[in-house]
């Protein structure tokens, strides 16, 4: 038998190691190496567990986009509850634009006084029907024109800024007058029936149109429907195109004067547009609503 020497025996050790063993070491390192570092790009579902130089892409903070929420519509019910971080403020809609004509179920009493140039009347809230303003005198008093003399009244407190107002509006070259102004609870409440049966007794028909009685701010004495010569003194969506509503609408605040039921605004102010319709809220009010860029409703509320 050819037993192989002590010298033999060690260089075939050394051989196998040089040979094998060395390669199987080397190629295991790389494979852990390739494994440490693309592990992950080829193995995603190993994701979680620690990987030597894996970055982990930076998507808990990225906005969450999906195209099928409709964020402009906050009352729709296909929106996920699952909380999505917005880029901008959403400004929540009024609860209902369908019936805005409506009434509200629960109607209260005005928190402020009919004397506070500040209280707010609408649907919801309804002047007392014993109030009347104390201090109500003509509007021709104030130099303004007025289609019918010795008919509408108006609170004193106002006179001096409407004025003011004619005094400018002349001067424009704009001609502006009064058909309309202090109503009280009992002509209210005549002027309603009559457009409920106007309409066949219609009620939500009248309603888009008329106040009930204690609900309309002419019972203030501080609202005022104005007209114009241009569109011969009548009510009506004819004075939303004269030179008058313009330079009202451009104007109006600075003597105190402000729309009471904008245009696009009747889910909030539950009243179609009136461009002929002022309320007046004296000057400092006036300006601070406007500048604030909201509207009577809003600001009364506040
Ligand atoms: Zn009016």
């Amino acid at each position: 038998m050819n037993i192989p020497s002590k010298e033999s025996r060690i260089k075939r050790l050394k051989l196998v190691g040089l040979n094998v063993l060395i390669p199987l070491t080397i190629l295991f390192l790389v494979i852990y190496i390739c494994f440490a570092y693309f592990g992950y790009v080829f193995f995603p579902v190993l994701k979680g567990s620690s990987g030597v130089g894996y970055v982990e892409p930076n998507i808990v903070n990225l906005p969450i986009v999906d195209t099928n929420i409709k964020v402009d519509n906050p009352d729709s019910k296909d929106i996920d509850p699952v909380p999505v971080k917005q880029p901008t403020k959403v400004t929540p809609k009024p609860a209902s634009t369908s019936n805005w004509w409506e009434y509200p179920s629960k109607i209260y009493q005005t928190t402020k006084s009919g004397n506070d140039l500040l209280v707010l009347v609408n649907k919801k809230y309804r002047l007392p029907s014993t109030y009347a303003p104390s201090d109500l005198v003509l509007a021709e008093k104030s130099g303004i024109r007025v289609k019918a003399k010795g008919t509408y009244y108006v609170r004193k407190v106002l006179i001096n800024d409407l004025k003011e107002l004619n005094i400018q509006a002349k001067k424009d070259g704009v001609d502006i007058s009064i058909i309309s102004a202090y109503r009280s609870y009992s002509t209210q409440k005549s002027t309603y029936d009559y457009w409920v049966k106007y309409n066949n007794g219609c009620v939500s028909c009248a309603d888009k149109i008329s106040a009930r009685a204690g609900h309309s701010q002419h019972q203030l004495g501080t609202a005022i429907d104005f007209g114009s010569k241009e569109n011969g003194d009548v009510v009506g969506s004819s004075f939303d195109s004269t030179k008058a509503a313009k330079w009202l609408n451009d104007n109006g605040w600075k003597y105190g004067f402000v729309i009471g039921y904008p245009k696009g605004s009747e889910s909030v102010t539950g009243y179609n547009y009136e461009s002929w319709h002022y309320r007046y809220i004296g000057g400092s009010n006036a300006m601070k609503m406007v500048q604030s860029g909201i509207i009577l409703e809003e600001y009364l509320k506040q």
